[in-house]
């Protein structure tokens, strides 16, 4: 669905950047553009902390470093590598993905969401996350956190019925930052907006970046 560009877009993209510019979050895998070592992050990042992931990252990277080395791997060594980050099916998923990728794909990680979407283990959002992170591509990248930032700034009356994800990815489509690297910028802002200062249960809108160009933070109250 395309939705025609809301009228704070452009004010809400400017002052989310600069903040992100100066308060954004530095992690080892936003100093890489390697689409494995992206995809790695993304499966250990599904339902767990940031901070929990940094060390396991870090070790799983240096066990595994490429795709061909991870579908090398006993299915028991990379389980062991993976203990104590939980959710095992992520490291089963991801394992059963670096094997089909130097199978199915020259140990080539896609750039294009849709083909991504078909590999074992990957969704909707991982694939976004992936193609944008990794490749920079315009796509959007929509987890619990961007979800409810977009709502929140642009939609605060949508309900979850049917169309309501649509109307979100179309809403992020339209945001995007039309060069490339600005767009990854403004995917990863969004990302931290809404684990630091958007946050689920207390909302930071007196202090918010983008205060003066949200909904919900321009209510009086
Ligand atoms: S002003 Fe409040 S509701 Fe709006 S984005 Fe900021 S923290 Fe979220």
């Amino acid at each position: 669905m395309r939705l025609r560009t809301p009228t704070n877009a452009l004010a809400f993209k400017r002052r989310l950047l600069k903040w992100f510019r100066r308060e954004g979050r530095s992690l080892p895998w936003r100093e890489t553009r390697d689409p494995y070592h992206v995809l790695v992050s993304e499966f250990m990042l599904q339902q767990t902390q940031v901070s929990r992931v940094q060390s396991y990252y870090a070790r799983f990277l240096d066990r595994y470093p490429t795709v061909e080395a991870l579908a090398r791997a006993k299915r028991s060594a990379v389980r062991a590598v993976w203990d104590g980050l939980g959710y095992y099916r992520r490291a089963e998923h991801l394992h059963e993905l670096a094997k089909t990728l130097v199978r199915d794909h020259a140990g080539i990680v896609p750039d294009d969401p849709d083909r991504l979407r078909r590999l074992p283990g990957v969704g909707t959002y991982t694939a976004g996350a992936v193609a944008t992170f990794a490749y920079e591509r315009r796509v959007p990248a929509i987890d619990t956190n961007v979800s409810r930032v977009l709502r929140r700034a642009f939609l605060p009356t949508l309900d979850d019925g049917a169309g309501a994800q649509r109307r979100l990815h179309g809403l992020a489509t339209v945001l995007l930052p039309r060069r490339r690297s600005t767009a990854w910028e403004f995917n990863q802002a969004l990302m931290d907006l809404g684990a630091m200062v958007c946050t689920a249960r207390a909302p930071k809108c007196p202090v918010c970046p983008v205060r003066q160009a949200c909904r919900t933070g321009r209510r009086p109250r």
